[in-house]
């Protein structure tokens, strides 16, 4: 992780960390505390995030509690590319809704001396790895599952649950439409769902 980074400062590397979990689990806290944490060390730091997903704002990534900071959405992953001169480290969040161009992208720069710290959605609303999530997860130096609570349960929720019948893969939402649940509380629904 940032500053606990084992890599050694004179090799021309960086590295790829990522966080990930259900939704509401905490993924946007822990990517901006790492960002507010580099930047305190004096790191230039560019955060992006998709172009379509404007829940809060256009132009910030912005947690359940509020939190903010600035990004550059971005409708491609190649467009990364083109907005990090001068920067050391690259932050994206909601990363599962990018291309799969993303890990290749990620995996460059990486090799180049950038440090790449991404937060995304690791299982869709089916309970199924999420667009280019896995590929990240494999190639990352460091990954971080991060657990909501789950309402029903009491317990660690680890899957998202899509509250309406909508079936595309992608519904942007929030609260009224999605849960996070545990394995015993999503299975039981989807179970009742199927009857
Ligand atoms: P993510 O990016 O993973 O969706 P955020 O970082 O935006 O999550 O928000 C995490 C915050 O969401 C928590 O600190 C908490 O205040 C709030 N929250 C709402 N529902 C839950 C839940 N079921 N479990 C844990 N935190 C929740
Ligand atoms: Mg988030």
């Amino acid at each position: 992780m940032f500053l606990e980074n084992t890599v050694k400062s004179c090799e021309q590397f960086g590295s790829i960390e990522v966080i990930c979990g259900s939704m509401f689990s905490g993924k946007t806290e822990e990517l901006i505390r790492r960002i507010k944490r580099a930047r305190l060390a004096n790191k230039k730091v560019k955060i992006f995030k998709p172009f379509f997903d404007n829940r809060y704002d256009k132009t910030m990534i912005v947690s359940h509690d509020k939190n903010q900071l600035k990004a550059k959405a971005i409708e491609s992953s190649q467009e990364i590319i083109k907005h990090i001169k001068g920067y050391d480290i690259i932050a994206i969040d909601e990363a599962q809704f990018f291309d799969v161009g993303i890990v290749k992208v990620c995996n460059k720069l990486a090799n180049q001396d950038f440090q790449i710290i991404i937060a995304g959605l690791d299982m869709d609303y089916k309970g199924n790895p999420f667009g280019p999530m896995p590929n990240l997860m494999a190639i990352a130096e460091d990954v971080t599952k991060l657990h909501a609570v789950c309402f029903r349960t009491g317990g660690q929720a680890q899957y998202t649950f899509r509250k309406n019948k909508d079936e595309d893969l992608i519904v942007i939402g929030e609260k009224t439409n999605y849960e996070a649940l545990s394995r015993s509380a999503f299975y039981s629904v989807l179970k009742k769902n199927k009857n």
